[in-house]
C-alpha cells in the first residue's frame, strides 16, 4: 500500500491548490472527496453544450496578480463582467449599487444628488453608528433601495432579518457614484473557458484522486494513509458535532433545461422582494456568450442547513463565531492536520481568498515557492 506525506480531504479549490503546490515541492499527495466528481461546489457541468454551475453561480475575481497569474496556469478566462439585474415586483433596477440603479430609483442625475438623497434617508433614519446589516445597509444606500433590492433578498438568503446579521455581510457589494454596473471592484475578472470542472482537472493532474471517499466514516484507515492531512469539510463535522452544530445556509437548486435561446437576457437576475420563493435565477449560457439554441436556468431556494444537506455559507454572527473560535481552538491542537478552506476556517470566502489562504499555508509548509 502506498504511503504519502499528504492527504488532502477534499477535492475543492483550497484542496487542489494545496496538492499542486506540495506536488511542485516534491511531496506526494491522495486526494480523496466524498463526491463522485472533483471541484467541491465551482464543479460545472455540461449540459445543452452550456457549462452549468451545478452548486451556484461563480465568477472568478480578485485584485491580486499573483492569484490571476496562478489560475490562469490551469484555464483560459473569458472577459464576462458580472452585473446582475434586481427585480422588485417586475421593476428592474442594476447592480451593484450605482449611478444606474439611483436614477431609476429616484430620477437623480448627478453624483452630489444621489449622495444628498441617501444623507436625507441616512439621516431620518437617525443612522451614526451602524451596528448591524439594516443599519449598514441604510447608511449606504439610504431606506428606498434597503427596502426595495436589500431587505427582502437578505431575508430569504439569510433566513434572519437584517438587524441579527453582521454589517461586512453587506461591504461584499460595492456602493459606486459613477454609471458602471460591474458586481465587483476587483482588478481582474472572467468564467474559464471549458469551465471550472477542467480547471480544477488540471491543477489535479498527476496526483492520485479517489471519488466517493467519505473521510469521516473511515479516518483511521484514511489517516494512516499519510504523514499529515489536509482537511477542508467542516470544521465542526470533523470534531463530530461535541460542540454543538455551527449554522450554515444551505441552497437548493431547480434546473430546467428551456427550449428557447435567451430566457433572460442576463446571467443573474435577483429577485429582491420577500413574497418570490426563490433568491435568484441563473441562466448559466450568459456566462460564456453562449448561442446554443437551448437555455439552462437554475432558480436558487435559500434554506437553514440541516444535516444530510450540503452546507454553502457560514453563518458569521456572533453565537457562531464564538463557536466557531471554540473549534478553532481544538483544530490549533489537532497534530499534524491543516483546515483550510470556506468550511473548515467557517469564512465567507470568495475563490481568490481560498487561494490565498492556501498560498499561505503552503508558505508555511513548504517554505517560500
Ligand atoms: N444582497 C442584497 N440584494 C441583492 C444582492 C445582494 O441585499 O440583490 C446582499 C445580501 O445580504 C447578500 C449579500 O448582499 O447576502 C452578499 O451578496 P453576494 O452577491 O456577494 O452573495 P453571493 O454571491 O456570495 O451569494
Amino acid at each position: 500500500m502506498n504511503h504519502y506525506d499528504y492527504l488532502i480531504v477534499g477535492a475543492g479549490l483550497y484542496g487542489a491548490v494545496f496538492a499542486q503546490e506540495a506536488k511542485k515541492a516534491g511531496k506526494t499527495c491522495l486526494v480523496i472527496d466524498k463526491r463522485s466528481h472533483v471541484a467541491g461546489n465551482i464543479y460545472t457541468e455540461e449540459v445543452e453544450g452550456i457549462q452549468v454551475h451545478r452548486y451556484g453561480a461563480h465568477i472568478f475575481h480578485t485584485s491580486s496578480k499573483a492569484v490571476w497569474q496562478y489560475v490562469n496556469q490551469f484555464a483560459e478566462f473569458n472577459r464576462y463582467t458580472n452585473s446582475p439585474v434586481a427585480n422588485y415586483h417586475g421593476e428592474i433596477y442594476n447592480l451593484p449599487f450605482n449611478m444606474n440603479t439611483f436614477n431609476k430609483m429616484w430620477g437623480v442625475v448627478t453624483p452630489a444628488e444621489a449622495k444628498a438623497k441617501i444623507e436625507e434617508q441616512k439621516r431620518e433614519a437617525g443612522i451614526t453608528d451602524p451596528k448591524n446589516l439594516e443599519e449598514q445597509a441604510i447608511s449606504l444606500v439610504g431606506t428606498d433601495i434597503y427596502e426595495k433590492l436589500i431587505k427582502g433578498y437578505t431575508g430569504k438568503q439569510w433566513g434572519r432579518p437584517c438587524t441579527e446579521l453582521p454589517a461586512f455581510i453587506i461591504k461584499r457589494l460595492p456602493v459606486r457614484f459613477t454609471y458602471d454596473n460591474n458586481y465587483f471592484n476587483a482588478l481582474y475578472q472572467g468564467i474559464p473557458n471549458g469551465g471550472y470542472t477542467a480547471m480544477v482537472e488540471k491543477m489535479l493532474e498527476g496526483i492520485e484522486v479517489r471519488l466517493n471517499v467519505d473521510y469521516l466514516a473511515d479516518r483511521e484507515n484514511l489517516n494512516a494513509l499519510a504523514d499529515k492531512v489536509v482537511y477542508t469539510g467542516p470544521v465542526d463535522a470533523y470534531f463530530g458535532y461535541r460542540l454543538g452544530a455551527l449554522q450554515y445556509r444551505s441552497v437548493r437548486f431547480e434546473t430546467e433545461v428551456l427550449d428557447t435561446d435567451n430566457y433572460q437576457g442576463n446571467a443573474v437576475v435577483n429577485y429582491t422582494d420577500a413574497e418570490t420563493p426563490y433568491t435568484r435565477i441563473i441562466e448559466h449560457k450568459h456566462f460564456a456568450f453562449g448561442t446554443q439554441p437551448k437555455t439552462v436556468i437554475s432558480r436558487e431556494y435559500s434554506a437553514e442547513w440541516k444535516p444530510g444537506d450540503e452546507p454553502y455559507y457560514p453563518v458569521n454572527d456572533e453565537k457562531n463565531q464564538e463557536l466557531y473560535k471554540k473549534y478553532a481552538e481544538l483544530a490549533g491542537k489537532e497534530e499534524n492536520v491543516i483546515f483550510g478552506g470556506r468550511l473548515a476556517e467557517y469564512r465567507y470566502y470568495d475563490m481568490d481568498k481560498v487561494i490565498e489562504s492556501a498560498f499561505s499555508c503552503v508558505k508555511k509548509e513548504f517554505g517560500n515557492e
